[in-house]
């Protein structure tokens, strides 16, 4: 049986940056990563950016097989993870070979929340992967009257992928308006105005009931409403589930959010870390257990979970900001965003200039924001959720783009 000082599973973003960090400072060590994708490390966050022609493929990739080798790392792609053994330390993979760890870190990332019956899945899109991406890639020049589900960052880069290909989509939300949980009616507004102006129909609060192959080759679906849409693609962005299935018959701790960590991103388990999309970390910015899916956030903590398998003891401190910029519009949520118990927030918006502010504050403390075309405020906002200043006082003032976010005195 083969064994690693440290094993790795997941070959994306998170697991490459927790080898790398490893093997710079111990050039001795044995490591190894599995990934179920056949790719080497490729950028989940440019694959829209190719499908919008704005780089090759060639781009998307951002290691090499040579880069791998001169750092003696043992890279095993198309091999999945079946099991862990936490008591003998080792993994499982699909294929029967079983491989020893001293330290493993589990960063599978998540994997597309299933949509649609079996039937129509030749005309539905995702965009998770390469294989996704190609797909869409070739097809796109044969979709001519799409519907993109769901209200969501990747929503937002399928009708911005469609638009530009001369593609109108019609738009559908279950919800009352876009990224509802992010922004309120106002929000919304400026979202939707924007849709319109670049073609997009909308039609809100309604979803999919049933759906079949019609003889045209196209799909027909009824939805809850009432409406028969006809279409030759469904672009649907509804979210990820965790990829936690080799946990089975472990006692890993997890939930639908991810695996639990805590601020050193350990689990439950001896000797077992996770970071990245499949973890829930312990916040210590934020106070309380999170899961976020972004880039900067998984290459931060693929850093700290690997020098914390190393024998650090250092906390994953760091305020996550996912950002893009589609559709002429600037849009970055920060922090922690979204309507929850104990959390109330503050907007201010400019309908004509179509600017857009929503604070989010938990206890009069600042914890979230999302800015749409109000990027320059980003790193301001940034300081003041770290530094956990109170904005009670501001509260009213907060609601005018008036008011100026420097004259909010810092916590130090
Ligand atoms: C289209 C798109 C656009 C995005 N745009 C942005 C953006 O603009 N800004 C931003 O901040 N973030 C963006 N993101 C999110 C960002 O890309 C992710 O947060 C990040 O890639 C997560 O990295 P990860 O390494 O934790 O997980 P992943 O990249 O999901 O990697 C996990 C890997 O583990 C593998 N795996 C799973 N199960 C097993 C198993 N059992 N055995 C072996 N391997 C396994 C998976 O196949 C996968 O290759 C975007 C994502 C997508 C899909």
């Amino acid at each position: 049986m083969n064994s690693y000082q440290y094993l790795i599973i997941g070959g994306g973003i998170t697991g490459v940056t927790a080898a790398e960090t490893i093997r710079k400072a111990d050039t001795r060590a044995t490591i190894g990563i599995i990934g179920e994708e056949p790719y080497l490390l490729y950028s989940r966050v440019l694959l829209p950016h190719y499908l919008k022609n704005k780089i090759k493929r060639e781009q998307l990739f951002l290691r090499a097989q040579r880069d791998f080798y001169e750092k003696n790392i043992d890279l095993r792609l198309d091999q999945k993870v079946a099991g862990i053994d936490t008591e003998k330390q080792t993994v499982t993979l699909e294929n029967g070979t079983r491989l020893g760890y001293e330290k493993l870190l589990i960063s599978s990332g998540g994997k597309v929340k299933p949509w649609g019956e079996n039937g129509v899945q030749s005309l539905v899109y995702r965009l998770q992967t390469i294989e996704d991406t190609d797909r869409l890639k070739i097809d796109l020049s044969k979709i001519k009257k799409p519907i993109v589900i769901g209200g969501s960052f990747i929503g937002l880069e399928f009708l911005e992928v469609f638009t530009l290909n001369n593609i109108s989509p019609t738009l559908l939300l279950d919800r009352p308006f876009f990224f509802c949980k992010l922004v309120e009616k106002n929000g919304g507004e400026i979202l939707h105005r924007n849709f319109e102006r670049h073609g997009i129909k909308i039609l809100t609060g309604d979803a999919v009931e049933s759906m079949s192959m019609l003889a045209t080759g196209e799909i027909g679906a009824v939805t809850r409403l009432g409406h028969n849409l006809e279409a030759d693609a469904v672009a649907v962005g509804i979210g990820l589930d965790k990829n936690l299935e080799f946990l089975a018959g472990t006692k890993i701790e997890s939930s639908k959010a991810g695996i639990r960590v805590n601020e050193f991103l350990e689990t439950n388990q001896k000797n077992i870390w996770a970071a990245g999309d499949v973890a829930e970390f312990y916040d210590v910015i934020l106070e309380r257990p999170r899961s976020v899916g972004n880039w900067t956030n998984s290459f931060l903590q693929g850093q700290k979970a690997g020098l914390n398998m190393m024998g650090s003891k250092e906390a994953f401190r760091a305020v996550s900001a996912y950002s893009i910029t589609n559709l002429g519009f600037q849009i970055t949520a920060l922090g922690d965003c979204g309507e929850k118990e104990g959390i109330d927030s503050v907007v201010r918006y400019d309908m004509y200039q179509h600017l857009y502010e929503r604070f989010f504050l938990r206890q009069g403390v600042l914890v979230g924001a999302v800015l749409i075309n109000c990027f320059k405020d980003k790193i301001l906002l940034t300081k003041l959720i770290e530094s956990k200043t109170k904005l009670d006082l501001y509260k009213d003032r907060l609601t005018s783009f008036d008011f100026d976010l420097k004259d909010i005195s810092m916590v130090e």
